[in-house]
């Protein structure tokens, strides 16, 4: 979603790929990998594509630098401290790729774009979640494989909103509970604001690229969209999926304008606010 990058505050270079690493895997289930790092897809027309680069590629460095376990990083798999150290890399400049192809390493140059620093992560597992860390958007294969495509960019737009605004750390800053205790009281009402906000972000992210924004409350009043409202997504913390719908619709009607970049400078602005 390059598309939405004059909105992030926290931009990456946009190469067009999904990255995995061999220690996701379990030691005897390992696939073979042309480097511990490899390039899990590679969009078509991406820079990456473009640049030559395939999928099951190794990545084996970044800006010359071989790809090691990151401080802060190191329960995580080795995939995580590759995607940091691309997303550390100044997006107005090339990125020096180390790339190996069937046994074979070469230097790459890729151009870059800025995008929305995020990360999008299919979990292996079925059900119906959706959550954002502020880092990387994790949907559920379960969910992914039921929806459709503008359902998956109406769910995608959502979790990069509260991304975009910084909620997850917003809301460990307000000290909001989340869970069981985040249903009652202060904790409720400032997930319920959350919620509120990223819904109404989700329509502008999903207009800028390209894709029409009733999509949102339409995925909202879908039979699809009222079971994920009534098991993971809903809990008393989220509004009802009727009432998404009807923001949304609101949203939509008096704010976005098809054909140009819509900008919502006061939802914005309160990225740097604390939550109250
Ligand atoms: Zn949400």
């Amino acid at each position: 979603m390059s598309d939405n990058a004059a909105l992030c505050d926290r931009t990456m270079p946009d190469l067009g790929v999904s990255l995995q690493s061999i220690d996701q895997y379990p030691a005897d289930g390992q696939p073979g990998f042309a480097a511990p790092v490899a390039f899990a897809a590679v969009l078509p027309g991406s820079v990456a594509a473009q640049a030559g680069i395939e999928r099951d590629d190794g990545l084996a460095s970044v800006d010359g630098k071989p790809i090691s376990k990151r401080p802060g990083l190191e329960s995580s798999p080795l995939r995580d401290s590759a995607f940091a150290a691309i997303a550390d890399h100044d997006p107005a400049k090339p990125l020096e790729l180390g790339v190996v192809h069937a046994g074979v390493a070469r230097e790459v140059i890729v151009p870059a774009k800025p995008e929305c620093r995020a990360v999008v992560e299919i979990l292996d597992v079925d059900g119906d979640t959706a959550q954002s860390d502020g880092r990387t958007i994790q949907i559920a294969y379960g969910l992914a494989a039921r929806a459709t495509d503008d359902q998956i960019a109406v769910i995608f737009a959502h979790e990069l909103a509260h991304s975009i605004l910084h909620h997850r750390e917003r809301l460990e800053a307000a000290n909001a509970a989340n869970g069981l205790l985040g249903q009652f009281g202060r904790n409720r009402r400032l997930n319920l604001q959350a919620e509120e906000d990223a819904d109404r972000l989700s329509v502008y992210l999903l207009a800028n690229a390209g894709i029409d924004p009733r999509a949102a409350p339409d995925f909202w009043r879908s039979k699809f969209g009222q079971h994920i409202s009534g098991g993971v997504f809903h809990n008393l913390a989220h509004p009802s999926a009727k009432a998404r719908a009807a923001a949304l619709e609101a949203e939509i009607a008096t704010h976005i304008r098809p054909g140009q970049a819509n900008y919502p400078a006061e939802l914005l602005a309160t990225r740097t606010q604390p939550m109250k």
